[in-house]
């Protein structure tokens, strides 16, 4: 199979989406692989070290030309002009409507969304909502300590002793429970909250609290592990169960999500003007939209005190490792579409079926 890799044109994407190591993997697996020249660049990888994992460097339209393409970001209409052959592309497909089935289909291109990744065990390798997640709680409680005027930890020296910080970390998933993990690990005394009860269980067992159980909904998860929008009794209950422990907290970092919904809303301005002064929200649900009705996406602001971070791409801002566990995703996919050296997507497959946006209509294989 023929590899290609592009470079990331969005503005904040650092990441890139194949790495040295996984293009040398894949060229022992049988892949010839072109790699966009500056591709890694922003994530620290010289175009030299891709050479000398084998690869051929080469322009755009060089790497587009492949059976499979990958990229972080999906490529905008414009750059679609690359592909001139049919091919599959990787990459996240992202909340904007453009690159329309239609749009993709003109060029011969067969997207696989990496969004749509199934959260099952066979497709944990692939996962770049899980391994993206991890850097974005690691670095969320990192921006939350670095923005508090106080340490996290407790401390005990000759000039005086000094209380540990209480965090509060809302939506216990993959970046909630690393920021968990985080914050514990810089000294914090940790409290977590979600509405799922599995959550609960993994908070209380990295050795944080767990606020108000009385506030879990029963139905709160879909059968596939995820959140539901709460009907408003039970949005009443989570609010004022997080109302009461906002006023302790010096560091909220809120990660609650609802896959293709809109941020849910958990934190108001009166919870937010009950805070101490110089407590810090880190809301890494700002892209969409925050979990704190204050945020703004993209800036930091300071309101009655309280200073509201609402990062973008967090990922992105590590874009090393972020970008090392991106590509390890990326090739176990193009692992799994290799089938005696040629591309095969196979329908019936249901870590493919799931992730192809506009089946090819003439069959399984192409
Ligand atoms: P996510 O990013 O969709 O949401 C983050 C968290 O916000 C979730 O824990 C959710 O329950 C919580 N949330 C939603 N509404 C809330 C509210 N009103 N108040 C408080 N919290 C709220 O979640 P995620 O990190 O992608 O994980 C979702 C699920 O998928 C979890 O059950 C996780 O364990 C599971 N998962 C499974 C696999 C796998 O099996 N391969 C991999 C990753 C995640």
């Amino acid at each position: 199979m023929h590899v290609g890799l592009l470079k990331e044109t969005a503005v904040r994407e650092r990441r890139v989406a194949l790495v040295p190591d996984s293009v040398a993997r894949l060229i022992k697996a049988g892949d010839s692989v072109t790699v966009e020249r500056g591709a890694g660049a922003a994530a620290w990888f010289a175009d030299e070290a891709y050479l000398a994992a084998g690869a051929i460097l080469g322009d755009a339209r060089d790497a587009a030309a492949a059976d499979i393409v990958c990229k972080v970001q999906r490529p905008t209409d414009a750059e679609l002009s690359a592909f001139t052959r049919p091919t599959v592309l990787i990459a996240l497909v992202g909340r904007d409507p453009a690159a329309t089935p239609e749009t993709l289909a003109a060029r011969g291109v067969t997207l696989l969304a990496l969004e749509r990744v199934p959260r099952s065990t066979r497709a944990q390798a692939m996962d770049v909502l899980s391994s993206q997640a991890t850097v974005a709680g690691y670095k969320a409680a990192l921006m939350g300590a670095s923005s508090l005027p106080r340490f996290l930890p407790m401390l005990t020296t000759a000039a005086g002793s000094l209380t540990p910080a209480k965090a509060l970390i809302l939506g216990a998933g993959v970046a909630g429970l690393q920021a968990i993990a985080t914050s514990r690990r810089l000294g914090a005394v940790v409290t977590g909250f979600d509405v799922r009860a599995a959550a609960a269980e993994e908070v209380l067992s990295l050795g944080a609290k767990f606020l108000a159980p009385e506030a879990i909904a029963a139905d709160a998860a879909t059968a596939g592990g995820y959140a539901k929008e709460l009907a408003d009794d039970q949005q009443q209950r989570v609010l004022a169960a997080i109302g009461g422990a906002m006023a302790q907290a010096d560091l909220v970092i809120s990660t609650a999500a609802i896959p293709g919904k809109a941020a849910p809303r958990l934190i108001t301005r009166a919870m937010v003007e009950t805070m101490k002064p110089g407590s810090v929200i880190v809301d890494v649900s700002a892209e969409t939209g925050g979990n704190c009705e204050l945020t703004q996406p993209g800036e930091t602001v300071v309101h009655h005190g309280v200073t509201i971070v609402g990062p973008l791409n967090l990922p992105s801002t590590m874009s090393m490792h972020a970008s090392q566990m991106f590509s390890r995703n990326v090739q176990t996919l193009v692992d799994l579409l290799r089938k005696d050296g040629k591309v095969v997507l196979d329908m019936n497959d249901d870590i493919v079926k799931v992730m192809c946006l506009n089946p090819p209509q003439t069959g399984n294989a192409q």
